[in-house]
């Protein structure tokens, strides 16, 4: 997709390269990169990945995406480059709520209703 395809990229396609999403939207003018992983704890998760610190804080897509999330009820983890795992989902759709990610980090849930 780039000139230089980052490291983690070599075996990976994110949502964009699968079609997702506008020009506007590329993970690198965003900040952040987009994925849709299964997890034994919680099933099918949209999972966005930051990328450039501080993204988190300050993008109004994120958050638009985490209300719209909510609003149907679907499953959101936001990884931050540091930190923290945030998954936004039903107490009830979460198997075992203290689950960890592939790099140690444990995920906090954080419930709607
Ligand atoms: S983040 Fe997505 S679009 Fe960018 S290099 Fe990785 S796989 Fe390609």
């Amino acid at each position: 997709m780039y000139e230089k395809r980052p490291p983690g990229c070599v075996e990976f396609a994110c949502q964009y390269l699968k079609g997702v999403g506008e020009d506007t939207e590329r993970p690198d003018k965003v900040g952040f990169v987009l994925d849709c992983q299964e997890f034994s704890q919680i099933g099918i998760v949209t999972v966005v990945y930051e990328y450039k610190s501080g993204t988190f804080k300050d993008s109004l897509l994120v958050k638009s995406w985490v209300q719209s999330h909510t609003t149907h009820r679907s499953p959101i983890l936001l990884v931050p480059l540091r930190g923290t795992p945030i998954l936004h989902a039903t107490r009830e759709s979460v198997r075992d709520t203290s689950f960890r990610l592939e790099d140690g980090r444990i995920v906090t849930l954080m419930a709607y209703a």
